[in-house]
């Protein structure tokens, strides 16, 4: 008898422990009585705690370290999508894998939906640039533009603005709030964005030149002054060629560039490949550290907010290239 009873206390605990992940987060979330918003990249969930502060609960899916190109939702991921009031998203197709799952909840009365590049005009966007190699062509997983916008500060300013902006739409009787929560991180944005580019202008024009894996880094070289040539289109999908190896160690070489950087969240094997394409040509080139481009970094690296993110990078890109 007394067996019984002790089984049956359990079994509610058992049944809760495998039906939920992190299961006090989960818990604190459903039950919280601010906006639940579930963010797809670290980035976006930190401008969402930046204009949202304490009105809103978090749920980040794509998190630090994690490849936004090729994720694909976890069953954690839907239960915090099921309970959300609000979806964020980056957008231009960078969450092209999670697309679908997405728009399954987008007929939800219930449920909201932002997408952060909605707040830039077209004439910001550039266009996606289209891998020249032998690649099969049907393995086309972006859009018509280039979805890092984010790596140019103003352009993440005209992203916040349209979030704070929305938000105040969202709870009119918070609009106030959400302002005055923009004006504050704006201005943070504005001093990191002129920060990066008088880093940037400490480097001779000749030695502003990035050697990436993806090609995340447009936005940054259009609004900072460098060039950029990436082994890989802008989305991390597909294999890359060993022309395309080649051509990077060449152009290494002619521009006298001296190091190619790897991305957090990245496998480095294809660097390491150009290091070696290098050497056969006999020239030495080497690895300037590890960059955040899609979402953020550690507490350990400096990089786990976005204004943190910014400012490490371009100090890496410029004791590596100096
Ligand atoms: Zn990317």
């Amino acid at each position: 008898m007394k067996k019984t009873f002790a089984y049956m206390m359990a079994l509610p605990i058992i049944l809760a422990l495998n039906g939920c992940y992190n299961d006090a987060e989960y818990t604190n979330f459903v039950n919280s009585d601010k906006i639940k918003i579930v963010a797809t990249t670290s980035i976006v969930a930190n401008f969402a705690q930046e204009i949202g502060q304490d009105r809103v609960v978090i749920y980040n899916m794509i998190k630090s370290g994690m490849d936004a190109h090729t994720y694909n939702t976890t069953p954690a991921d839907l239960k915090y999508l099921k309970a959300a009031d609000l979806i964020l998203t980056s957008g231009l197709e960078l969450e092209s894998r999670i697309e679908d799952v997405l728009d399954s909840f987008s007929s939800s009365k219930d449920k909201a939906f932002y997408t952060l590049s909605d707040g830039l005009d077209s004439t910001d966007l550039l266009e996606a640039s289209h891998e020249e190699d032998e690649g099969d062509e049907e393995d086309h997983d972006h859009g018509l533009y280039d979805p890092h916008f984010w790596l140019d500060a103003s352009l993440s300013i005209k992203a916040v603005t349209g979030l704070s902006d929305f938000l105040a739409t969202y709870r009119v009787d918070e609009s106030e709030y959400f302002a005055s929560n923009l004006s504050t991180y704006v201005t943070q944005l504005e001093e990191v964005d002129t920060y990066v580019g008088q880093k940037a202008l400490s480097l001779e024009a000749n030695k502003r030149i990035l050697l990436t894996t993806h090609d995340a880094l447009s936005y940054f070289a259009r609004a900072y002054g460098f060039d950029v040539y990436s082994l890989q289109g802008i989305s991390t999908d597909g294999e890359i060629s060993t022309t395309a190896l080649n051509n990077i160690a060449q152009t290494a070489k002619e521009l006298n560039v001296k190091a190619i950087f790897l991305e957090d969240g990245l496998s480095d094997k294809s660097t390491r490949a150009v290091i070696e394409a290098a050497e056969a040509i006999n020239y030495n080139l080497s690895i300037g550290g590890e960059l955040f481009t899609d979402t953020l970094g550690s507490a350990e690296d400096s990089a786990d907010t976005y204004v943190k993110m910014m400012k490490t990078d371009i100090e890496r890109i410029v004791s590596a290239l100096a």
